[in-house]
């Protein structure tokens, strides 16, 4: 089975790679691919361009085995659609199982993807949520592909919803990126290559 973790990464943070790992772990991926995004659909355009941030998200994986960073976003014209990024990773690994991972904040706009429900042709679906919370109201729709039990994703290759309890981090992108705007240090909250990386280009200053 492969792994598939997209987002913008503007910067990597531990909140991204400690649930990374712990699927990683729990689903027993081959490999879990971060995706890096080159435009976000539902969102402005990021200030840090896709090349920084893939750098930054392979200084932060160097020592992570089978988390693997993947830059078809970036060379992709146009919006980041990810039905077009799971369509093409199946189409490159036709006998493999895919999951893509979201957070529950990602979880709770899904519907509002390009084309959300076809995701479901290329991949199972597994939501990141944090230990002992409550169970989302869903559609219908996701409610007929939703397991009980993560082993039942290994009886077909696509079309279920499992929802995944993950250490909660609380850190966010935003959070980092307002820090070092207003002249705090973000250390401890993402690797420090990424920070070094992040004080050498001069990255989110006012
Ligand atoms: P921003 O603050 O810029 O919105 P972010 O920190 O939320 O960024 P993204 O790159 O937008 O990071 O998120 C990519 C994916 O990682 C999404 O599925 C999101 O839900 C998930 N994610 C982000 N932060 C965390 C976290 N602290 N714990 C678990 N999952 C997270």
């Amino acid at each position: 089975m492969i792994g598939i973790y997209g987002g913008t990464f503007n910067p990597v943070h531990y909140g991204h790679l400690r649930t990374a790992l712990e699927v990683k772990e729990l689903f027993d991926l081959e490999q879990l691919r971060l995706i890096p995004c080159r435009l976000p659909p539902h969102r402005h355009e990021p200030d840090v361009g896709g090349e920084m941030r893939l750098a930054m998200l392979n200084l932060a994986i160097e020592d992570a085995p089978g988390l693997v960073s993947d830059r078809r976003e970036l060379d992709r014209e146009g919006p980041s659609y990810m039905v077009d990024t799971l369509a093409s990773l199946q189409a490159e690994n036709q006998d493999e199982a895919l999951i893509l991972f979201i957070g529950a904040d990602a979880f709770a706009g899904l519907e509002h993807w390009h084309l959300w429900q076809r995701l479901f042709d290329y991949a199972h679906v597994v939501v990141m949520t944090r230990p002992a919370c409550q169970m989302p109201v869903i559609s219908d729709f996701l409610r007929e592909r939703l397991c009980e039990d993560r082993r039942q994703l290994q009886q077909k290759k696509s079309g279920r919803l499992f929802f995944q309890a993950v250490t909660a981090l609380d850190i966010s992108a935003t959070a980092i990126r307002e820090m070092i705007a207003s002249g705090r240090d973000p250390k401890f909250l993402l690797p420090d290559a990424v920070l070094a990386y992040i004080r050498q280009h001069q990255l989110y200053l006012p």
